[in-house]
């Protein structure tokens, strides 16, 4: 058996690999292009993909594939081997320089959102060295940006990458400004913690709406949930740390960093969590983690629901996004260290981000907006859909004090003077006891809490970045400038800090009061994905993104577009399987039924016997099925309709008309199965489903 350091990044052809496999100028050459985002010449580039080539050779690939983040929010690869016929009939196996660097595959059924017009249907797939390849089921796998030939982007992974730049190139001015020279690169830097459901494969098998939908349209709740609290952290199930040890090891062969593991809070719900790295690696690293739990899942016979609401009555799924800045020599930026000039800095950057937060909470509501997420937010077991920022006490109290400035003459609450005084380090317990806050300090990093389990991290990391690098430019702009360095930075932390106030709460996110508490400060309350959707195109947003070079207008519109067309997509699918499932299994299941009770009813009679109950039951399901029958008949018309409207228009109706059409049918159908014989209810049910892994 190998050890678990001698597992870890095996198949990846990493930094030591490269050090192995490379000739010395090449490496120092190719190391110079990953660090300072230098281009790569193609001389080079024969001599990494000739290494490259044979290194996954040795690890038995067959295969290369550029891996790629399409806006479908999952990674798509098309699989090319490295056989290359000979004159003499045979084949060797090659791959070039060329092939490494760009790909292109058939671009044109790939979401784009009006860009790309058929004439024009080609994309290419370009290598991002920032990213290790790696060998998976035979394939070397190759991470790429994806765009279009008239250069707009057609990912993730671009703008991303984008966002990364703004962010550091602004982040560096401001430590220039506090003395710092030898930082080169500032870099964000993230750990997303991943939550899924585990359930048996038979009893998914027989789910139509899991299958097709990734929820359960249907079902009544179980007698039993998560009200005892007994699962989370609970000791795991042997078929489950079965499945957890592989997925472990299958992930650390990959160089991802999987660290935590356990229980979650509702049954059969459990969460996995790595140790950050750089936003762009952590976020190729979810996307694979992701589709490592769907296989690993699957040899264990399970499947693994990444959805954020598979289950109705008991807890979704989520994923947060530990963020922070880091500079390229290892010092976190959001760290309050422990001397004053420390302190400073870290006033600034703590500055930049609430005022961030604040300036652009519709795009974080964007960035974290989908149709499976709008069943947790706001839904009292997630945040609100109301963006505000948890500082903790001590932090809360330095910022009162900075923003009282000449008012704190109370000697109990000394005033704050930044670069005099020296912070507390705030421990992770004291500022983390508030788990109902969207957005909380954790002691060095913020945990953006709003993110639903399926999604890509890029997102919400680009908005994140972006709108940081915003207000890190504005306040460069004005430091730079400035005669009384220390003055002026005083000066802007507590005109900012008092500025942006409303956005900090330290309260209970979930309560109703904070609704309305957070519509007298003038807070968005953007409660659904089609309310939140039109912002990401708001004036200032197109062109802060346009400002940082992360988007153009023309992309920002199409992504909105793609966005909404995929929502109501979504919506389409889940009501039209609501009606399969209510016309073809439920309604003639519960006929059935009936015409049993009705013959038992009978039989029971001519003996004599009180059928008053059976009389009771048959006229209650016969009432309900009639009631579910009509409601469909009105979901399938109202989705007709929606659907027959543009995008921006159609996902209003399908946000206030199909969903709660859909919901409807659920209620009688819900209602029926609570009162159908087991035997007769057509697919298995929640007990079945949540209990199946034993
Ligand atoms: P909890 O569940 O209490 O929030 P975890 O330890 O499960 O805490 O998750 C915390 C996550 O935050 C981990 O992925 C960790 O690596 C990450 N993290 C820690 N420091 C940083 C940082 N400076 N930048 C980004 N993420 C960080
Ligand atoms: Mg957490």
């Amino acid at each position: 058996m190998k050890s678990v350091p001698e597992i870890f990044g095996e198949n990846v052809f990493n930094e030591s690999v490269m050090q192995e496999k490379l000739p010395k100028d090449v490496y120092k050459s190719l190391k110079k292009t990953i660090e300072n985002g230098e281009p790569l010449d193609l001389d080079l580039a024969n001599v990494v993909a000739h290494a490259m080539k044979e290194w996954a050779l040795e690890k038995g690939a067959t295969h290369f594939t550029h891996w790629f983040q399409p806006m479908t929010g999952v990674t798509a690869e098309k699989h090319d081997s490295f056989i290359n016929p000979t004159k003499e009939g045979k084949i060797i196996m090659s791959f070039s320089g060329k092939e490494l660097v760009v790909g292109e595959p058939d671009a044109s059924s790939f979401p784009s959102g009006g860009i790309r017009a058929t004439f024009e249907a080609r994309g290419y797939t370009a290598w991002d060295p920032t990213s290790y390849a790696f060998v998976r089921d035979g394939s070397l796998y190759i991470p790429t940006a994806f765009c279009s030939y008239t250069g707009e982007v057609l990912d993730k992974k671009t703008p991303l990458l984008r966002s990364m730049d703004a962010l550091s190139r602004q982040a560096l001015r401001i430590l220039r400004l506090f003395g710092n020279t030898d930082a080169k690169r500032v870099a964000s830097t993230v750990g997303p913690e991943q939550e899924y459901f585990l359930i048996d494969k038979e009893v998914y098998e027989k789910r139509e709406d899991l299958k097709l939908t990734g929820r359960t349209l249907f079902g009544a709740r179980a007698p039993k949930g998560q009200e005892l609290e007994d699962h989370y952290f609970g000791s795991i199930k042997t078929r489950v740390s079965d499945f957890m040890k592989e997925l472990d090891e299958e992930l650390w062969k990959l160089g991802i960093l999987a660290k935590t593991k356990h229980n979650e809070v509702a049954p059969a719900q459990h969460e996995l969590a790595p140790i950050f790295s750089t936003t762009n690696v952590a976020t190729d690293h979810n996307q694979l983690t992701m589709e490592v739990m769907k296989k690993v899942a699957q040899k264990h016979g399970m499947v693994c629901l990444l959805h954020e609401k598979p289950f109705e009555g008991i807890n979704g799924s989520g994923k947060h996004n530990n963020w922070s800045m880091s500079t390229n020599t290892g010092v976190n930026l959001l760290d309050p260290g422990k001397t004053p000039a420390d302190n400073a800095q870290f006033m600034l950057f703590l500055t930049a981000v609430v005022k961030a937060v604040d300036e652009y909470q519709d795009l974080l509501r964007v960035s974290v907006a989908s149709a499976g997420n709008d069943h947790r937010l706001g839904a009292n077991e997630a945040p609100p859909a109301i963006i505000s920022m948890f500082l903790g006490e001590e932090l809360e109290s330095i910022v009162e004090s900075v923003i009282h400035d000449e008012k704190a003459k109370n000697a109990q609450k000394t005033k704050m003077r930044l670069g005099v005084d020296v912070l507390p380090e705030f421990s992770k317990d004291a500022t983390d006891r508030n788990r109902t806050s969207p957005f909380a300090f954790t002691g060095n990093k913020f945990e953006f809490r709003m993110l639903g389990s399926t999604f890509s991290i890029a997102g919400p990391n680009i908005v994140l970045n972006t709108i940081v690098a915003e207000e890190l430019e504005r306040f460069a702009d004005e430091l730079e400038g400035a005669s009384d360095f220390n003055g002026a930075l005083q000066a802007l932390v507590s005109r900012e800090l008092k500025a942006h106030q409303r956005i900090i709460f330290n309260g209970n996110g979930y309560s109703a009061e904070w609704e309305r508490e957070a519509e007298r400060r003038g807070l968005l309350n953007l409660k659904n994905t089609a309310e939140a959707l039109p912002y990401f195109k708001a004036e200032k947003n197109i062109a802060l993104f346009a400002k940082h070079g992360v988007f153009s207008a023309r992309e920002v519109v199409s992504r909105t577009e793609i966005m909404q067309e995929n929502y109501n997509k979504v919506i389409a699918i889940e009501a039209k399987t609501t009606a399969d499932m209510a016309t073809k299994r439920i309604y003639p299941a519960v006929n059935r039924y009936i015409a049993d009770l009705c013959e038992t009813a009978s039989r029971k009679a001519a003996y004599g016997a009180d059928v008053e109950t059976d009389r009771e039951l048959i006229a209650d399901l016969a009432a309900k099925n009639a009631n579910m029958y009509r409601a469909v008949r009105e979901l399938v018309a109202l989705t007709k309709r929606a659907e027959g409207e543009e995008a921006e228009k159609a996902s209003k109706m399908f946000a206030y008309e199909v969903v709660p059409a859909m919901n409807r049918v659920r209620a009688f159908a819900d209602g029926m199965e609570e009162l159908v014989a087991k035997e007769f209810w057509p697919m298995p049910d929640y007990v079945d489903i949540l209990f199946s892994v034993e």
